[in-house]
């Protein structure tokens, strides 16, 4: 299960797979990108490269928290 937001600012769940980091909103029908438990950021609501760049933003984060993993273990 997984929380999406669409430019809108909607906030829905979805039983989606893993590789779906987007769904239409439930609410508005918009593409919706995939929260990962991330801070708010500012997006420009109406530019659909918001969700490209949410993901890049994503696995960054995804990268960093692997990295910290490794160094842990280390
Ligand atoms: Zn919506």
């Amino acid at each position: 299960m997984f929380e999406h937001m669409c430019p809108a600012g909607h906030i829905t769940e979805h039983y989606v797979s893993y590789e779906m980091t987007v769904v239409p909103c439930t609410v508005c029908g918009t593409d919706a990108g995939r929260i990962i438990s991330a801070p708010r950021v500012e997006l420009d609501g109406t530019d659909p490269i918001y969700v490209s760049a949410y993901d890049r933003w994503a696995k960054r984060h995804e990268d960093k928290a692997k990295q910290e993993r490794k160094q842990n273990q280390a």
